[in-house]
């Protein structure tokens, strides 16, 4: 049996590589940060808590990722961990150096103390061509970042690169673009949308704040893009890929999008708040998916709508078993 280490593993995609490695019959090993709450309810929601071991560690701490890779004797390591939040990168830029930067040569180096032949997976990012250099950017586009997170994140990619090129590491870097699900964290701006909708929808917000909305992302469905990542590490060589949609959409028509499948205008709602606005904006990002479907044979099978109207009805579904739990505390206090 495979086995498969994933840093990051209670995060977005780590919870959908997790479900999609379970699947294909790996034993997963998830690489966990000690918090003082329960940090596990994406693998929960996605039924699959109970399937995974979890090894405690974080990644600016080499040992502890060494001896993660010991014990999990993984031939795969997919490193999805990250101080992953554009906006908070500029009030934690040295831990968003260390965790999201520094973190990725730390597993390099444990991959090389303890055994170069696993194969890596380094989750770059779009953020990576911030002030973007071409109208679609594909593996050859110059990158420009604009926040201490596409910076820390192009140090990453860099060093992926350059350990399969000094070390003969199987290293893979997907550049992977936006992508959401209904396990995207709220301050994500899609995610922020589809919970305001939902609360505006239950009578239990007002009004939507936002900043640029006139942003253009190239936004997918995160269950599709980790089956890309999986596809990296199957090749024979290793390489560097973009996944995305190739078609890019503003913040105000997601917005749309959203608002318009329960029946409400958006215009109605959003109001424009400076304090959302960043020091330095990625205006526009749009990626070319070419290599990724020649090479890997991959495409995105979720389009935009079907992506917002899934995270909707999520949050519809979760707005709703939270009033029905107010609803139960009521009673059984006024019974009292
Ligand atoms: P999330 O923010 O949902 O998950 C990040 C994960 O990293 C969490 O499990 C978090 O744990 C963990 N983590 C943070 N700091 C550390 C640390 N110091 N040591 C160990 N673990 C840590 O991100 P996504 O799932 O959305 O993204 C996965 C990866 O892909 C990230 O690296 C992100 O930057 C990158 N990416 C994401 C894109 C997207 O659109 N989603 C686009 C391109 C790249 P905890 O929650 O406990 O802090
Ligand atoms: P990012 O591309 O990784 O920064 O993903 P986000 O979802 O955080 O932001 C996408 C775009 O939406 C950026 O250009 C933001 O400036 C823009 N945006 C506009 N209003 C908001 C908001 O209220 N929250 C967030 N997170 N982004 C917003």
């Amino acid at each position: 049996m495979k086995s498969a280490l994933i840093t990051g593993i209670t995060g977005q995609d780590g919870a959908y590589l997790a479900k999609l490695l379970l699947s294909k019959g790996y034993k997963v090993f998830g690489f966990m940060a000690r918090r003082s709450t329960d940090s596990s309810w994406r693998l929960k929601f996605l039924g699959i808590d109970k399937q995974v071991e979890m090894i405690e560690g974080d990644l600016t701490d080499l040992s502890s990722l060494i001896r993660a890779i010991q014990k999990s004797k993984a031939s795969e390591v997919y490193n999805l961990g990250a101080q992953s939040f554009v906006a908070t990168s500029w009030q934690q830029p040295i831990l968003t150096a260390q965790a999201t930067g520094v973190g990725v040569l730390n597993v390099l180096e444990a991959i090389r103390l303890t055994d170069p032949s696993i194969r890596f997976y380094q989750a770059s990012t779009s953020e990576m061509f911030g002030l973007i250099q071409e109208p679609m950017q594909s593996e050859t586009t110059p990158f420009y970042p604009r926040s201490p997170y596409g910076v820390a994140k192009l140090y990453g990619h860099w060093i992926t690169v350059n350990y399969r090129e000094s070390f003969d590491i199987f290293g893979c870097s997907g550049i992977l673009f936006n992508h959401e699900s209904p396990l995207r964290g709220i301050e994500f701006v899609t995610r922020k949308v589809t919970d305001a909708v939902a609360r505006i929808k239950c009578g239990k917000q007002k009004e939507l704040r936002l900043g640029n909305i006139d942003a253009k992302r190239d936004w997918g469905f995160a269950g599709d893009y980790v089956e890309a990542m999986w596809l990296m590490l199957q090749q024979d060589k290793p390489d560097d890929y973009v996944v995305a949609t190739g078609k890019t959409t503003t913040v105000r028509d997601m917005c749309r999008i959203a608002f318009d499948y329960v029946g409400l205008n958006y215009e109605d709602y959003v109001v424009i708040d400076p304090k959302f606005y960043r020091p330095a904006e990625v205006e526009v990002l749009l990626g070319n998916p070419g290599k990724a479907k020649e090479k890997l044979g991959w495409v995105r099978k979720t389009s935009l709508e079907e992506l917002m109207h899934m995270m909707v009805d999520a949050d519809v579904e979760r707005v709703q078993k939270e009033q029905y739990t107010e609803q139960l505390a009521n009673a059984a206090a006024t019974s009292r």
